[in-house]
């Protein structure tokens, strides 16, 4: 077209010039004369009206040369040979403009149309073209990429490809309400990609008209919403697990309460009752004993904070649990301990390593009904710690396996299972920064493998785990805080049967009593009033150095950050047993009087007189 435009315009010129030189050389003969006229209407092809005016006004001045070298100056002749020229001159003007601007349309049109095909060939989305019978015409480099196939292996074939078979009816069905002239919309649908893989897609198709209105074909534009309904799921996954949690710990709080109740007061009875109740007796603490691990379990499945982290070789933690186990796992099961050579310190809750061993060794158990052996291994597996606990018993199948580590999942029947040991497990793996795997066949046994990351510091020395007998007072005064009347009572109950002098206080009696030899004050955290640890900071301000214990049967982590009580203070957790208690009463009492352990504590003198 560039070059194309000069050379019209240099045809035309000589055009002009040869015509003249031919009229002039000839007798005057009008139609050859005329001809001149050719040459601008030969530049109109150059679409250029500048070139038409240029080689206009070259043909008029020639034919003005040659007709007055031809003696017609003046006359009409000479007059009307000029106006031909001059009229053609100006049509063939407006015709070059027409062009030019028609050309120029065009070349807009056109690129207009390559941004377009650019847009649509680099577009994320799969942009997917197709004929009303469904077969591709069109397919972008986002399908390309999306799907798998290649444009030249989908151009010409069906779009059925990428739909999974169960929906591929669906796709003629789609196709007629397309040539209705309807679009199509699906929030999500699935795709087979080239390798198999399965995706999530959003999908809009269009119908396409021509210049008359009727559907020609069909624009589809395919978006990938598989991550982002992956993510969704797992949030929304998570925020049932944490209200599932808070649930969980709730009941539990409620129910320990209970138990607390039930537990205390079956051991009271133990002691007045003939022997022929002891035996019922016995069975009653046996089920309140169930109820009360079951409790715990939710409540370690509630509270998803490791509390009191310590150093300790994983390899103490299994021998130390391990031999407990053993001997109550059942006589047709043998168990094996196998520890590493090397200390494996890991930083971890000690009574969260023992909840671990006991939730995968009672699975194993109830995998053997037969019998069978259970192996409890500890290695290193580069930085990692790693306890394997295998078993050879039913194994599981994928769809057990995949649902495994889900709250309340359970193969067992209500009174045996709770589906909360493995999420428990879960749970405490993942505060402490591992990981747990499972591997399982059916017919053949199943092992679990848990990563705990070592650390270079040294383990602390386990706590020996021998219970001794309950401790004494010696007629110390302790104030007790709790208006649930039964814990209460219970509480002073067991502190007076174990030589203690105790004050029952509440709110509205807390101003009035003089607590001047009370050493200890014994409070719930989570009143009906004011919180336990606020009355425990008034009563400190009047009484600097009383030693403060506090109980409570919701989440510890939970409770310290909302009352900010420091992790020198005690918490007893409920329900405790009256072992537990005076456990707990003994050390409170054995060490120095807590200072700056809760708000308002820390601007108080020394210890106390
Ligand atoms: P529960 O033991 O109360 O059923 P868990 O969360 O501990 O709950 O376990 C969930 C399920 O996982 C079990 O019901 C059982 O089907 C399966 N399971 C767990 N451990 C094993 C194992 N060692 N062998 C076979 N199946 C197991
Ligand atoms: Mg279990």
């Amino acid at each position: 077209m560039r070059l194309l435009r000069p050379v019209s315009v240099l045809v035309s010129v000589a055009v002009v010039t040869v015509l003249a030189l031919l009229s002039a050389a000839a007798p005057p003969r009008m139609l050859v004369f005329g001809m001149l006229a050719l040459g601008p209407a030969l530049a109109a092809t150059s679409s250029n009206p500048s070139a038409v005016l240029l080689v206009g006004g070259y043909a008029l001045a020639t034919a003005f040369t040659i007709s007055t070298w031809q003696g017609l100056l003046g006359t009409l002749d000479q007059f009307l040979r000029l106006v031909v020229v001059v009229t053609i001159t100006v049509i063939s003007w407006a015709v070059a403009r027409h062009h030019r601007a028609l050309a120029r349309g065009q070349a807009g049109a056109a690129r207009e149309r390559e941004m377009l095909v650019a847009f649509a060939e680099q577009s994320a989305d799969a942009i997917i073209v197709s004929r009303l019978d469904g077969v591709v015409t069109s397919w972008n480099g986002g399908a390309e990429r999306l799907y798998g196939y290649t444009a030249d292996e989908v151009i010409g074939s069906r779009f059925a490809k990428v739909i999974p078979p169960e929906r591929r009816h669906a796709l003629d069905q789609a196709l007629a309400e397309l040539a209705d002239g309807r679009q199509i919309r699906l929030d999500e649908t699935r795709r087979i990609c080239r390798d198999g893989s399965e995706r999530v897609v959003s999908v809009t198709v269009s119908p396409i008209r021509d210049e008359l209105g009727n559907v020609v074909a069909a624009a589809a534009t395919e978006r990938d919403i598989t991550d982002q309904k992956l993510a969704a799921e797992r949030s929304a996954r998570a925020a049932r697990l944490e209200s599932l949690g808070q649930l969980a710990g709730g009941v539990a709080h409620d129910f320990n309460n209970l138990l607390a109740i039930i537990l205390n007061y079956a051991d009271f009875l133990a002691d007045e009752i003939t022997p022929d109740g002891a035996d019922d007796l016995a069975r009653i603490r046996d089920a309140a004993d169930r109820a009360r691990s079951l409790t715990g379990q939710l409540l370690l499945f509630a509270k998803r904070e490791p509390t009191e982290v310590e150093i300790v070789d994983l390899n103490d933690s299994i021998t130390c649990s391990g031999e407990l186990l053993s001997r109550s796992i059942g006589a047709n099961i043998r168990m094996v301990c196998r520890t590493h050579s090397h200390p494996l310190p890991v930083r971890a809750n000690r009574g969260r390593l023992d909840q671990i061993l006991l939730n995968l060794v009672i699975n194993a158990r109830d995998a053997m009904p037969d019998g069978g052996v259970v192996v409890i291994e500890t290695s290193r597996a580069g930085a990692q710690a790693r306890l394997t606990v295998s078993d050879t018993g039913t194994g599981m199948t994928p769809e057990v396996r995949d649902r495994l580590f889900e709250p309340f999942f359970t193969t067992k029947p209500a009174d045996r299972g709770t589906g909360l040991g493995l999420a428990t497990v879960y749970g405490i793996v993942g505060d402490a920064g591992g990981t747990i795997g499972v591997d399982s066949t059916l017919g053949i046994g199943t092992t679990f493998e848990i990563l705990l990351p070592l650390v270079s510091e040294p383990a602390t020395a386990p706590a020996e785990c021998l219970e001794t007998g309950p401790a004494h007072g010696h007629g110390e005064r302790i104030a007790v805080i709790e208006d649930e009347d039964y814990v209460r009572d219970l509480v002073i109950r067991i502190l007076r049967e174990h030589g203690y002098r105790t004050t029952a206080l509440s709110e509205e009696n807390l101003a009035a009593s003089t607590l001047d030899d009370a050493s200890l004050l014994i409070t719930d955290i989570v009143l009906r009033g004011r919180p336990g640890p606020a009355l425990a900071d008034d009563l400190r301000d009047r009484h600097p150095g009383l030693r403060v214990l506090f109980m409570s049967g919701y989440s510890d982590a939970e409770l310290r950050r909302r009352y900010d009580i420091g992790d020198a203070t005690r918490i007893v957790q409920k329900p405790f047993t009256a072992v537990e208690l005076l456990a707990a009463v003994d050390e409170a009492l054995s060490t120095p009087p807590a200072v700056g352990s809760a708000p308002g504590s820390s601007a108080q003198p020394g210890p106390s007189p």
